[in-house]
């Protein structure tokens, strides 16, 4: 019985998957909950019990299922929570190898990577590109292409500045869902230098704004508002919450 109710459900994927929409949940900073249309979850940058703009009910580190975690670079404000939600869940760390190997998790767990390099998780391939920052202790930054069975891509900036090889990322992926750091102020490229990259080098659908407002020392939403003028594509988001593309 059960065999022909699953058998049942995979005749009905197909059908499913081509209406499937891309869910994406911010999480504050560079925190995001991917669900793929197939319904693999992808958490990327969790920093969360740490991070002053994550609300309440998402800083649980047991409420995380994930399929893979995936970490841009080792800065405490986008892999804090990575190795206990790891340890919890028995997810797949996906990173830069260097770091990864530091976290001690069981082979079957740490993903090491380097640019150019991919993952696949399910319904996802995801792709390791540059970033333009640091990523001490421990290898170096990158950022996520994340490529869905029906052609679409999302791009996980990571931090970074404006690069011309963004123009490679969008030539190999084109990305329709850009989740971009805008947080400006010591540490990465401002909103609108941000807004100067996503004119340049893309062509998306929405473009998410993040790593802005968490601390004082970054971007605030009206500078973000204001560096990308009318973009209808701009999407500003709440911690917290979901939209799906
Ligand atoms: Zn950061």
């Amino acid at each position: 019985m059960r065999a022909a109710f699953l058998s049942l459900l995979a005749l009905a994927a197909p059908a499913a998957a081509k209406d499937a929409m891309v869910s994406v949940t911010w999480l504050g900073h560079a925190a995001f909950e991917i669900v793929s249309p197939a319904g693999k979850r992808l958490l990327i940058d969790p920093y969360l019990k740490g991070d002053p703009a994550t609300p309440e009910a998402f800083k649980d580190p047991r409420r995380y299922k994930p399929d893979a975690i995936l970490v841009t670079h080792s800065h405490f404000d986008h892999s804090s929570d990575a190795l206990e939600i790891a340890t919890l869940s028995g997810a797949p760390v996906i990173g830069v190898f260097e770091w990864v190997k530091t976290l001690g998790l069981p082979e079957k767990q740490s993903w090491g990577g380097n640019v150019g390099g991919s993952f696949t998780v399910g319904d996802v391939t995801v792709h390791l590109v540059p970033a333009i920052h640091s990523s001490e202790p421990a290898g170096r930054p990158l950022g996520f292409v994340l490529s869905f069975n029906d052609g679409r891509s999302l791009y996980h900036t990571g931090d970074t500045w404006i690069f011309g090889d963004m123009e490679l990322i969008n030539e190999l992926y084109h990305p329709k869902i850009l989740l971009f750091n805008v947080g400006g102020g010591p540490y990465g490229q401002d909103p609108k230098t941000a807004a100067l990259a996503v004119k340049k080098y893309f062509k998306p659908d929405a473009i998410v704004p993040m790593h802005f407002g968490t601390f004082p020392a970054l971007s605030k939403e009206e500078d973000v508002r204001e560096a990308f003028k009318r973009d209808k594509r701009l999407q500003i988001m709440r911690p917290g919450e979901t939209r799906s593309f």
